[in-house]
């Protein structure tokens, strides 16, 4: 029997975003399965629209002028592993629930993925932004992805390598990777117990803790030292960290260093050092809580805007620039907004 596609329009996108913002979207459609998502990007060729393809929402901005092609909602779900001595190959739909995946992963004792949780999102945008926390990055744990190629009309299995991993970037950011749509994503875990806990809040957390944490353990701390950090994105429209992490010179950094006293920094190589943003905005910036209408900096977590209810788009922007503005006026840093804008 020929599969019946079902394609919506005009259907605005703000329910779709953990923002609660967005504008209309042209055209919508969801995918639940390969072939589905292949029928789509099939029709969105015959018909000239551009496709842009949607997770959890929990990553992106959408403009208050929404969206001109078709939106394909990834919702192909599946999870199958590989034992193979000690290495657990899992594999994902790009439309699991990221969480309810990484809890999957920590009860299995398949290790690698617990200090990853509570990330809202999919698996399939894991590989985009290289999602990253308490000291883990995605990319590390990443065997292979598979994608569609909207611009070849196949398949790829891509190796870590050619998703070019970087801080909180990847090839899906860059024009080569455009075109590519994760399918599903094959996570290289390990049944040896194999704790992360040297980041600062873990580490703070485990100090009094005999022996090694369990997965759960560790997990439950994630959960709980996160719950302070981030708002409940179920309660307030946000996505999370709004800016990165700023990668600068190593002269840049002592100088700055030498200004601001007990600024954090993190040498990466290359002569270069991350420094922490989320510093720069409390205590050079005085940002910590800041709010003009319905738009402000979380107050547990300057990296986080918050949307208290009402907020365009344009608001969110407009208030980002005047963050960026400070930002640079203090410290001659240009900082980029993590979320992807569309
Ligand atoms: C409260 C909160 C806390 C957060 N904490 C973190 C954190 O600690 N670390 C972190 O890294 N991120 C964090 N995030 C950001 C976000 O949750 C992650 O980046 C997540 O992976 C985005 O998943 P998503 O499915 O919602 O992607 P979406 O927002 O739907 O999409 C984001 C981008 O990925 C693309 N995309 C999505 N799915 C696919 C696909 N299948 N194929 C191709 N492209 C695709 C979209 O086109 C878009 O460009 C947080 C967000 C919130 C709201």
């Amino acid at each position: 029997m020929d599969t019946v596609l079902k394609i919506d329009q005009e259907v605005s996108l703000a329910s779709y975003t953990t923002f609660g913002i967005g504008g209309i979207a042209e055209y919508f459609a969801i995918a639940s399965s390969e072939e589905v998502l292949t029928l789509l990007t099939e029709y969105a060729r015959e018909h000239d629209l551009r496709v842009s393809v949607l997770g959890g929402g929990s990553n992106l901005l959408v403009s208050d002028s929404g969206v001109k092609g078709l939106v394909i909602k990834n919702e192909i779900k599946d999870i199958t592993h590989k034992v193979e001595n000690e290495k657990v190959l899992v594999t994902a739909g790009a439309g699991e629930e990221w969480d309810a995946f990484v809890l999957r992963t920590v009860e299995e004792g398949w290790w690698g993925l617990e200090n990853l949780s509570a990330i809202p999102g999919t698996v399939g945008a894991t590989p985009i932004q290289n999602v990253g926390a308490y000291g883990v990055e995605v990319g590390n744990l990443i065997e292979e992805v598979k994608v569609y190629s909207l611009r070849e009309q196949k398949f790829i299995a891509m190796t870590k390598d050619d998703c070019r991993f970087g801080y909180r970037d990847s090839i899906f950011k860059s024009e080569a990777g455009k075109d590519l749509i994760v399918l599903s994503v094959t996570y290289s875990l390990s049944t040896t117990p194999n704790p992360q806990i040297h980041y600062k809040d873990l580490a703070e957390y485990f100090s009094n803790h005999s022996g090694t944490p369990s997965q759960l353990e560790i997990r439950d701390a994630v959960v709980e030292i996160r719950s302070k950090k981030f708002p409940d994105w179920k309660k307030f429209g946000t996505a999370g960290s709004f800016f990165k992490n700023p990668v600068i010179s190593t002269a840049h950094f002592n100088e700055l260093a030498k200004q601001y006293e007990g600024l954090p920094g993190y040498p990466i190589g290359d002569g270069t050092v991350k420094v922490s943003l989320g510093w720069i905005l409390d205590k050079v910036c005085e940002l910590r809580g800041a709010r003009t209408g319905q738009v402000g900096t979380y107050e547990n977590q300057s990296l986080v805007l918050i949307n208290y209810g009402g907020a365009t788009a344009s608001d969110i922007s407009n208030f980002a620039e005047t963050v960026k503005d400070k930002v640079f006026e203090k410290t001659k840093i240009l900082i980029e907004m993590e979320p992807t804008r569309w």
